[in-house]
């Protein structure tokens, strides 16, 4: 038995309620969202409360984060989200809850659920209405925003600081990162992530034909955030790199390596890796395993043989290795080799990481010589 996982992302809804154009989830090359059961049911649910119940006293645990993920997770409705909060405390009550969403659903009763079981609660947003619909529309093509942004701003009375986990934006370089930042910033939001849109070597992602176009947009972000510091929002991207930096772990798995022990449920009861291995070919993130036959520490011990975090040699003779760690494993892929190669995104983080580097090196210099 190896290490235990920390985290369980749980599909507690296989539809959404919107359209968006880069879904990972409908719009990428595995298609398995179509055969799945559109709500986790009340049966899968009791296995996935005893699986986790049984591996946290395998490790004695104090602690498990359960990700309640979609598809969209509020589509579950308030009666369905209530019963697997329920049979999951009670089946391990230290259990810790989060949620991302996209908002369009929020409303009362669902936050009083989130207080009730302490789920803390991210929304999904591009940053201001231009940058948001560009890509998160409805099926007929309107745009999402008006009614993300009312989800947002219930979230932040004050009231609900307690559940208000923080917004997840995915990056479109056409957007301007300086417009973007203000306008997540303005959700006054406890945490932003910034997510490299989804590619690989094959399928590479949108304007990979204009070199460092990402790295120089993070850059821009960057200097926008740091100089602002103290800032009250954290964004998970760069305090990873420079935790990095000084040999502390990243809280991300797209920077510093792979965080081990992940494990995403399906709405049918499959264990199933990270998401992001569905851009990369059909089945991609299958382990053949499930609930009602496996354990968690069966599904790990797979994955550790099966899906081995190992690194090219362009990337173990990089620099940056020990920050970057080749990035998300899912920009690593290559139809003809696989994983055995750099990120798609090598020239973005690589430039990033420099330049955040020499950024916090010069500041503790200076720091340094005024003592
Ligand atoms: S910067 Fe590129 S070569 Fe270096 S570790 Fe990251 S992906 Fe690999």
């Amino acid at each position: 038995m190896g290490q235990p996982t920390r985290q369980v992302i749980l599909k507690i809804h296989s539809r959404c309620n919107l359209s968006c154009d880069y879904c990972y989830m409908y719009e990428s090359i595995d298609q398995s969202w179509r055969t799945r059961p559109t709500t986790m049911s009340p049966a899968t649910i009791e296995h996935v409360a005893h699986r986790i119940a049984e591996h946290a006293r395998a490790h004695d645990l104090q602690a498990l984060e359960v990700v309640l993920h979609g598809g969209e997770p509020l589509l579950a409705g308030h009666e369905g989200l209530a019963a697997a909060l329920r049979r999951i405390r009670e089946a391990f009550p230290p259990v810790r809850f989060a949620m991302q969403s996209n908002g369009i659903l929020l409303d009362g009763r669902f936050l009083e659920l989130f207080h009730e079981y302490g789920v803390r609660v991210g929304v999904s947003v591009d940053g201001g209405r231009a940058a948001t619909d560009r890509h998160r529309r409805y099926a007929n093509g309107r745009g999402s925003f008006d009614r993300v942004a009312a989800g947002i701003e219930l979230l932040m009375r004050p009231e609900h600081a307690p559940v208000y986990g923080g917004l997840l934006c995915t990056i479109d370089v056409d957007n301007d990162p300086g417009e973007v930042f203000d306008a997540l910033i303005a959700f006054r939001p406890p945490r932003v992530d910034l997510l490299l849109p989804h590619g690989n070597w094959t399928t590479p992602p949108p304007h990979h034909d204009r070199p460092r176009a990402y790295g120089d947009w993070l850059i821009q972000v960057f200097e926008r955030w740091y100089g602002r510091r103290p800032e009250p929002t954290r964004i998970r991207t760069f305090e990873s790199i420079i935790a990095r930096l000084f040999g502390l772990p990243s809280g991300t798995e797209t920077i510093g390596g792979e965080a081990p022990g992940i494990v995403t449920i399906e709405t049918d009861g499959a264990y199933e890796q990270s998401d992001a291995l569905k851009t990369t070919v059909a089945g991609g993130p299958a382990t053949g395993l499930g609930v009602a036959g496996h354990s968690l520490d069966d599904v790990l011990d797979h994955l550790a043989v099966a899906a081995p975090y190992v690194l090219s040699a362009e990337c173990r003779a990089c620099p940056v290795v020990e920050v970057c760690g080749g990035g998300l494993r899912a920009h690593r892929y290559r139809e003809t080799n696989g994983f055995d190669n750099p990120s798609v995104y090598c020239a973005d983080l690589l430039a990033l990481i420099n330049h955040i580097g020499a950024r916090v090196r010069a500041d503790l210099a200076q720091a340094a010589a005024g003592r």
